[in-house]
């Protein structure tokens, strides 16, 4: 992402907009999707707004990925009984709309084919 304006995430991690916040610690947030597409839909950001998909978090800091991903499960395990779905979209194609890295985490009686 080339793009110089602040995206809606790092808007959320600064509280310039609001947010309904289920975990953050130094490195990630997470929040509830402003448009849900499953009974438990939370969003987990990393707070730096280096990388724009999971490829590029990927190749720069896996110690960073992982921790989004134990983030999930660990969101999962207090509201999802520690199954869900883990979702990146990775370009505009795939129905990406925010290029700051964010994971999907979808739970609770999830239908076929519901991909955020
Ligand atoms: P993407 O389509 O990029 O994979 O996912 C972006 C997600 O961000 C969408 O599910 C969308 O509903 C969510 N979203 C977009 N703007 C906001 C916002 O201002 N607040 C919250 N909580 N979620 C947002």
């Amino acid at each position: 992402m080339t793009s110089t304006e602040p995206s809606v995430f790092t808007k959320i991690v600064a509280r310039e907009i609001p947010a309904t916040i289920v975990a953050e610690d130094d490195r990630v947030i997470a929040f509830e999707d402003i448009a849900p597409k499953a009974p438990v839909h939370v969003l987990v950001v990393p707070k730096t707004p280096a990388y724009a998909n999971v490829g590029e978090l990927a190749a720069a800091d896996p110690d960073l990925l992982a921790h989004v991903v134990q983030t999930a499960q660990r969101i999962a395990d207090e509201r999802a009984g520690g199954q869900f779905r883990l979702v990146f979209n990775t370009g505009e194609a795939a129905g990406q709309t925010v290029f700051h890295v964010h994971a999907h985490v979808l739970a609770g009686d999830l239908q076929e084919g519901t991909l955020a």
